[in-house]
């Protein structure tokens, strides 16, 4: 190791092609330009939190000891009916989850959004892990909502957590008595359509560029406003290592994990802005 030099960096490896890209979208960044990130678990993998077909090998494609698929476990009609089973997985997923926090990746999300170059700036997330707001962004849409909010559903009592640390197995509410469960869409339920409706007036409003980060493009909601963006002109930049059904129609495609990649982009726009 170097001596005196301050501590080592991570070695970074942005590859020719990513860094012409990433200069590219600089290029495309400006006063005044609006911008849409659409994340997805990528994202937050450069936390260490596992993405979907990874959850503590949760999400693989084999049965849980129950003999149900994961995708049933943490169904809404599994938790009607056996919430015990449901809420085993969902104090697993939050045990991977936590002591983990945003990384520059979130950060930077969230300093577009603060800088005045950039009157609006919005993140459409699927991720449940609150990472966007903790790192500062307000304009969030969080369409799978939130691990860390507790809610009854029978009497509407709520609590925010940092975690489910001191979580009974099956946790009850403090005022009636009745199961209480996280904040989020379980598989099988329906969006809240309030989210759906933001989501809708800020598509409707548009956007002078848009970023799908980490995200495998599976759910329509994930994908529409990308290639929304694409048939109405917008440039749609691309950030994920490994190719999605986006890539062949992104106009820029950063093959580059996101924490590294949005550094790279801001602190190239930066100095290219102070230059
Ligand atoms: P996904 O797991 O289907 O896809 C993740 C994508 O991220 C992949 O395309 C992968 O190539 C890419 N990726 C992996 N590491 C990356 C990195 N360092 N930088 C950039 N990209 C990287 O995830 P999804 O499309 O978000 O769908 C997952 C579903 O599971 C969502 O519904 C979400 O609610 C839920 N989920 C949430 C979290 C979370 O809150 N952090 C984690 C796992 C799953
Ligand atoms: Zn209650």
């Amino acid at each position: 190791m170097a001596r005196g030099r301050g501590p080592r960096r991570p070695v970074v490896a942005i590859s020719p092609a990513a860094s012409e890209a990433i200069d590219a979208v600089v290029g495309r960044m400006g006063p005044g330009r609006s911008a849409l990130f659409v994340t997805g678990a990528g994202l937050s993998a450069d936390s260490g939190l596992p993405t979907y077909r990874g959850v503590g090998g949760l999400y693989a494609d084999r049965p849980t000891s129950e003999g149900v698929s994961i995708e049933e476990a943490l169904s809404g009609p599994m938790f009607e009916s056996r919430p015990e089973l449901t809420w085993g997985y969902l104090l697993q997923v939050e045990r991977a989850c936590r002591g983990a926090s945003f990384n520059r990746g979130h950060a930077v999300i969230a300093a577009v959004e603060a800088h005045p170059d950039f009157p609006r700036v919005v993140v459409l997330t699927q991720n449940v892990d609150g990472f966007h707001r903790a790192a500062g962004s307000r304009a969030v849409i969080d369409l799978h909502g939130d691990l860390h909010h507790l809610l009854c559903p029978s009497c509407g009592w709520r609590r925010t957590v940092a975690d489910y640390d001191g979580l009974p197995p099956l946790p009850r509410c403090p005022d009636c008595g009745a199961v209480i469960r996280p904040d989020v869409v379980l598989f099988g339920e329906w969006l809240d359509p309030e989210k759906v409706r933001q989501m809708r007036d800020e598509l409707n409003r548009g956007f002078d560029l848009v970023f799908s980060v980490g995200t495998s493009g599976q759910f329509p909601y994930a994908q529409d406003p990308i290639l929304r963006a694409i048939a109405e002109g917008v440039p749609a930049v691309e950030i994920n290592p490994d190719r999605t059904p986006l890539s062949d129609v992104v106009s820029h495609r950063i093959p580059c994990r996101a924490a590294e990649a949005l550094d790279a982009l801001w602190s190239r726009y930066l100095s290219r802005r102070g230059g």
